[in-house]
């Protein structure tokens, strides 16, 4: 299983769980994979750094029963999953902290040069972000040992 954040033409991001590559770009091409929030099946992935591409366009088909969260895997392999992309992310990205929305905002706008990033934020603080339309995904992070 892997997670891939996936993101609408109306800039919802969202997590999907897919078997792996190939099987998110067959649900994407077949319009398969909607949006949980507005059913908009003209998905893509979403990228950690803003997104400067163009959009692509989908088929209009809504199925609901695009897979959003882990059916049959094990807790074991989705705490795994998640331990995975936390070593992926830090690998290849730079951490801000609680400067997250800051950084990304002058990622956003173009003061400082693309780059992945990583760090927290508050749910108001994502909030933000999301009505700004600045690309980034939110990671169930696991918590570092006390
Ligand atoms: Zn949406």
């Amino acid at each position: 299983m892997i997670v891939i954040d996936v993101r609408c033409s109306n800039d919802h991001v969202f997590e999907g769980w897919f078997k792996d590559n190939t099987s998110f770009d067959e649900q994407v091409e077949s319009g398969a994979l909607a949006c949980p929030i507005c059913g908009d099946t003209n998905t893509r992935r979403a990228l950690m750094a803003p997104n400067l591409g163009g959009m692509r366009k989908g088929k209009d088909e809504v199925s609901p029963n695009a897979a959003m969260s882990p059916r049959d895997p094990a807790l074991n392999d989705y705490v795994e999953a998640l331990y995975e992309l936390k070593k992926h992310v830090e690998e290849n990205s730079d951490y801000v902290g609680d400067k997250f929305p800051d950084e990304a905002r002058k990622i956003h706008y173009g003061e400082e040069e693309p780059r992945s990033i990583h760090g927290e934020a508050t749910p108001e603080e994502a909030e933000e972000l999301v009505e700004e339309g600045i690309d980034f995904q939110r990671i169930p992070w696991p918590k570092p040992d006390a």
